[in-house]
């Protein structure tokens, strides 16, 4: 699995150390069983007028963690299952522990430059270590595996349902950006897969950008160039921690989409909650 990360400035931690962050935060909350409590949305209201729309990509436009967990199956299935001799699960144990070593030392000089370029080399090293952790240590399969996992995942990428129609509907009345954590390779090309960068005035990925969400230096990169007051970009997220917090930390707006019912981080905030992207065009 591809890891993303963002520093997390809010914790006074420094660049380079191990941290949680949008994406591997994400992944990490997909590592979990959700509780659903059956949360009803939020009835937070937006402030108008907003002049600008923005998104996150991952499980915000399109469908992201269940198709890189499926897909990974698919490999772990194919290629290590039969040659370990163990259960899909107890692989997948080894996938997990081998993925938060790596996590815990994204941020380090070794990892993140080549991080932020493309996911490949913290991938391939994911895996190498779960094949090593199973007694199967072999470079080639890691490297092959990494690659296989990379294209199937892509293959299986696809845009919530809504996503395309919601964002026609709002492109002509606002300036639309996406704000996305992740290497510039894979988020690059995940928007040209899914046939949405065309759609955006603004692409600020983390990879490129230099710095994730829910870093200020992210969201002030695309509000110099909209060109708006703060309090009039909405952005809308599937992460509380890096999207809401993230946009909130820089006097935007923000509206958090919550599609799984999971638990609500802060239950008296006033931001608005979505359980699809279809209500915000109420909203707006
Ligand atoms: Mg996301």
């Amino acid at each position: 699995m591809a890891a993303r990360v963002a520093p997390s400035q809010s914790t006074q931690r420094t660049r380079h150390a191990p941290e949680p962050n949008s994406h591997l935060g994400s992944v990490l909350d997909t590592l979990r069983e959700p509780e659903s409590l059956g949360l009803p949305s939020g009835d937070g209201k937006l402030k108008q007028p907003v002049r600008a729309v923005g998104f996150d990509l991952d499980d915000t436009l399109c469908v992201y963690m269940p198709v890189a967990h499926q897909a990974r199956q698919q490999i772990l299935k194919q290629y290590v299952v039969p040659r370990v001799n163990l259960p899909l699960e107890t692989v997948e144990q080894h996938y997990r522990t081998a993925f938060k070593s790596i996590l815990e030392e994204l941020h380090d000089e070794r990892w993140y430059p080549l991080y932020l370029r493309e996911g490949h080399p913290t991938r391939t090293e994911t895996f190498r270590r779960m094949l090593h952790s199973l007694n199967l240590p072999d470079e080639a399969l890691a490297e092959q595996i990494s690659r296989e996992y990379a294209a199937l995942r892509e293959q299986m990428l696809h845009l919530h349902e809504e996503a395309l129609e919601v964002l026609h509907a709002l492109r002509g009345r606002y300036p639309l950006f996406v704000i996305t954590n992740g290497p510039a390779y894979e988020q690059r090309r995940e928007l040209q897969t899914l046939g949405i960068e065309d759609l955006f005035d603004i692409i600020a990925i983390e990879g490129e950008v230099g710095i994730g969400k829910p870093h200020k230096p992210i969201f002030e990169f695309v509000q110099r160039q909209l060109g708006v007051p703060p309090e009039q970009i909405l952005f809308v997220g599937n992460s509380w921690e890096h999207d809401v917090r993230g946009a909130l930390g820089v006097g935007w707006q923000a509206a958090w989409i919550n599609r799984d019912n999971l638990p609500h981080p802060h239950p008296d905030s006033p931001v608005p909650v979505l359980t699809n992207l279809r209500q915000l065009l109420e909203r707006l």
